[in-house]
């Protein structure tokens, strides 16, 4: 007997499988393509929070599920055996002007006031080193909450725990028990086509992969562009954000920038190897806010979408709280997270 069925095996589907699972219900992943197939099979992986200020139940859901991201990824590797690459690292910004500096030091206080004492938000000298970033000020944020995973090896983990606990994880088959849609981007078409307008859109984005082992060093925040050491020696730069595409899965001459402009702004990055490139699509909802709770078209059933581009730093309390409604009927889910917000 299966007590929940997922549709979608990408962060968003697994996480909640994962919680489920762990609490002892007994688990069935539905995906024709696979585990990982979409958004969440990528390479970037950047766990970051929003800046700390204009505090919102998002950026407090946030904080929490970032703060979680030890223990969560933690037990999805000593359960299932393969690592999802988490660490905790840490981020360096530079500063571009006075400007900057100057709000980096008030953020800096609110940053001690709302994540209280969890994380630091700190403004620093550039350290004399070539992974620090050119920063004409001197100065660099240093933030002790972000974190990093590896999306594909994340999922691959995500899967390979589930099983252990005797989930299972399939291409095909029929729904049993309470049926949860994490569909991605695709679901969100879906789901547009059932209403008057638009619920949310897919937002394409490519990314690529450097040779370069700088593994337990802080990943980097350059003007819009994610720099993120890996635990293999390897350091991803995302990404781009495409509101037309022709096709999901390709690359263009738009990586050729995303490298120009890391190797510019990191000297340890000049020479490194170009290792391969990525795109993917970005389920992102009307209102840019996860969607969790019961599906506003598929009556008696859930919905767990809208990651966005924050989607595995949200997985793990999103993993959690769609679990205690789907299992116990008990919402803590924060409001503008409804799905019917996005209507
Ligand atoms: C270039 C890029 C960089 C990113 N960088 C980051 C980052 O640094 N940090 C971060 O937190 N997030 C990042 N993201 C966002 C993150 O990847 C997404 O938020 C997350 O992967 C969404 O997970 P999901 O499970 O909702 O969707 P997906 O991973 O897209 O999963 C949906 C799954 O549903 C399946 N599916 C579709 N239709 C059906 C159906 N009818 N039945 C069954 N299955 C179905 C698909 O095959 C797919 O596997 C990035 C995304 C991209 C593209």
């Amino acid at each position: 007997m299966v007590d929940v069925t997922v549709f979608g095996a990408g962060a968003f589907g697994l996480s909640v499988a994962w919680c489920c699972a762990r609490r002892g219900a007994a688990v069935r992943v539905i995906d024709p393509d696979g585990v990982g197939a979409g958004a969440s099979g990528g390479i970037v992986g950047a766990l970051a929070p929003h800046v700390p200020e204009q505090w919102n139940e998002k950026k407090a859901f946030q904080l929490e599920s970032l703060l979680m991201g030890a223990d969560f990824w933690g037990e999805v590797e000593a359960v299932g055996g393969l690592s999802p690459g988490y660490a905790r690292t840490g981020r360096w910004q530079p500063l571009a002007d006075a400007g900057a500096l100057a709000l980096a030091r008030t953020r800096a206080e609110s940053a001690a006031r709302l994540w209280q004492g969890r994380a630091a938000w700190d403004v620093i000298e550039r350290p004399d080193d070539d992974w620090a970033p050119a920063t004409p000020t001197g100065y660099l944020i240093h933030d002790t909450l972000t974190g990093r995973l590896h999306p594909r090896q994340a999922c691959d983990a995500l899967a390979a725990a589930l099983r252990a606990k005797g989930g299972e994880i399939a291409t095909g088959g029929r729904a049993e028990g309470q049926v949860v849609w994490a569909t991605g981007w695709r679901g969100l078409e879906d789901m547009t086509a059932r209403h008057t307008r638009l619920v949310g859109t897919g937002i394409k984005g490519q990314a690529l992969l450097l040779g370069h082992d700088a593994a337990t060093m802080p990943q980097l925040f350059v003007e819009g562009l994610h720099i993120v050491p890996h635990a293999d020696g390897t350091v991803a730069i995302g990404s781009t954000t495409e509101r037309d595409f022709a096709a999901a899965d390709t690359t263009d001459s738009q990586c050729d920038v995303l490298l120009a402009r890391a190797r510019t702004a990191v000297p340890a990055l000049a020479e490194a190897r170009e290792i391969r490139r990525w795109a993917g699509v970005r389920p992102r909802s009307r209102t840019r806010a996860p969607m969790l709770g019961r599906h506003p078209f598929r009556e008696g059933d859930f919905l767990a979408n809208g990651g966005f581009k924050i989607g595995f730093g949200m997985a793990p309390l999103a993993g959690e709280v769609m679990a205690d409604l789907v299992l116990e009927g008990q919402d803590r889910i924060p409001a503008g997270f409804d799905p019917r917000a996005s209507l």
